[in-house]
């Protein structure tokens, strides 16, 4: 692509982005800024949003004022990142508007940029360092017009995603960039161009050597979208998944029916995100994982093995190479052992009730009725209630309180424990 060339420009007059649909403060900011001589665009997410009247998650502000010049004028701005400086507009609510400083893509010639002000630059090498064309819009506040150096507005029409530059070179310098292509291709329901396609497979090896805890956040950005299952199994398509897990990953992308169970259940935590109930990590987590663990637990476990160990292990040896946090893979196995026991209880009627006193139980309910009934239940302890529907001659069992009051009895009346016992049991209907 030709970074001189001029933008094409499309008037107020032909497109659709109305001031009314921009978050008043990021218009706040824009204003202020170009009232005070700067060139002030909204960039990225948000246009591309706006085009296809979409509510956009954030209002990302681009300008050609320096950091310092920014921090000037908002009494509200906060200075952040070492390297390259973003300004932070802080508003009421805990609201932020990005704004950054036209940058262009570092010069691979010079190894290590000493110099900060190297990585400053015009709109039009601003718009070539950004990712895919129809990320690489800006909105004028000046002129209400679209400007576009890389050819967005086509994408968008033509609605396909289409990388900015030479494929594998740009792949290169980013490999999360061949995951924002097939996010945002699947996310919007778009096509991929055919070369920002053929470069993905002979580059995603690059994917490992980017840090497992960038790559967790890439990952959390996706899992809480509202639409993890178009994007995961467009992931997984492109084996993304046995870059970023492992043997867990070829287990969940290459075998049907493991496969399909988590697609099934990745469009359950879709439906609990949109409906404003985000589970918390350890639920997410033990969710997605439970369909490879099903069938580890299944294949490689015996009756009384410690499952918990079996499952730690393999997620140890599966050569993951995004890093999952130590708390939250933790009480995930947790959580997929007691749910593998409650599986077990419901089809043998043979419960061990001190699994209600483990730290993950609340969690394990939560997963289980989302596993067996695809949503919350809310108020009840759903595998109780499963439990006890499934074996109603065990129902005496289920109740943790009428076997606290057996047992204090038998202390205090050693002897008479057997008549006790009975009584209790007789008195269960
Ligand atoms: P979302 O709605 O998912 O937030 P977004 O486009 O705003 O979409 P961000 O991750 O917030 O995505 O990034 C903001 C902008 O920064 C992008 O639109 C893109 O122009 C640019 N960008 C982000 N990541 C990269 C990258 N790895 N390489 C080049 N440009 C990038
Ligand atoms: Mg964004």
């Amino acid at each position: 692509m030709n970074q001189t060339r001029e933008p094409n420009i499309l008037p107020r007059s032909s497109h659709t982005i109305s001031r009314r649909d921009i978050d008043p403060e990021a218009l706040k900011v824009l204003y202020r800024l170009a009232r005070n001589g700067h060139k002030a665009y909204l960039v990225g997410g948000a246009v591309r949003d706006l085009l296809l009247g979409k509510r956009p998650k954030d209002f990302d502000v681009a300008t050609d004022a320096r950091p310092g010049q920014i921090k000037k004028l908002f009494a509200n701005c906060f200075l952040i990142g070492r390297r390259f400086r973003l300004a932070h507009i802080h508003f009421r609510g805990g609201k932020i508007i990005e704004v950054a400083t036209f940058r262009k893509d570092p010069d691979p010639s010079e190894e290590i940029q000493t110099d900060p002000h190297n990585t400053f630059g015009s709109p039009v090498e601003d718009a070539f360092r950004r990712d895919i064309t129809i990320n690489g819009l800006f909105y004028d506040i000046n002129s209400f017009s679209i400007i576009d150096y890389v050819g967005g507005l086509g994408d968008i029409s033509r609605r396909r995603v289409c990388i900015i530059g030479e494929p594998s070179a740009r792949y290169a310098e980013d490999p999360v960039r061949m995951w924002r292509v097939l996010r945002y291709a699947a996310s919007n329901g778009f096509s991929i161009e055919e070369r920002t396609a053929g470069a993905i497979a002979g580059n995603l090896h690059l994917l490992a050597s980017c840090s497992g805890s960038r790559m967790y956040e890439e990952f959390n950005k996706d899992l809480y979208s509202g639409s993890s299952a178009e994007i995961f199994s467009l992931l997984m398509r492109h084996s993304l998944f046995s870059v970023l897990f492992g043997n867990v990953g070829r287990v969940l992308e290459r075998q049907v029916e493991v496969n399909d169970e988590l697609s099934r259940l990745l469009a359950v935590h879709d439906r609990l995100v949109l409906s404003g109930n985000t589970p918390s990590p350890s639920v997410s987590y033990s969710l997605l994982l439970w369909p490879w663990a099903r069938i580890v637990m299944r294949d490689k476990g015996q009756p009384d093995s410690d499952k918990m160990k079996l499952l730690a292990d393999e997620l140890a040896a599966s050569g993951m190479s995004m890093i999952i946090p130590k708390g939250i893979r933790a009480s995930a196995v947790h959580v997929l052992e007691i749910l593998d026991r409650m599986m077990q209880a419901l089809e043998t009627g043979r419960m061990r009730w001190s699994l209600l006193k483990k730290a993950s139980y609340k969690d394990a309910v939560f997963v289980f009725s989302l596993v067996t009934q695809g949503r919350l239940t809310q108020g009840e302890d759903a595998f109780r209630a499963a439990y006890t529907a499934q074996h109603p001659d065990k129902t005496d069992k289920a109740n943790p309180r009428k076997r606290r009051r057996r047992r204090r009895f038998r202390k205090r009346a050693p002897g008479a424990g057997h008549q006790a016992a009975g009584q209790e049991a007789s008195r269960i209907p």
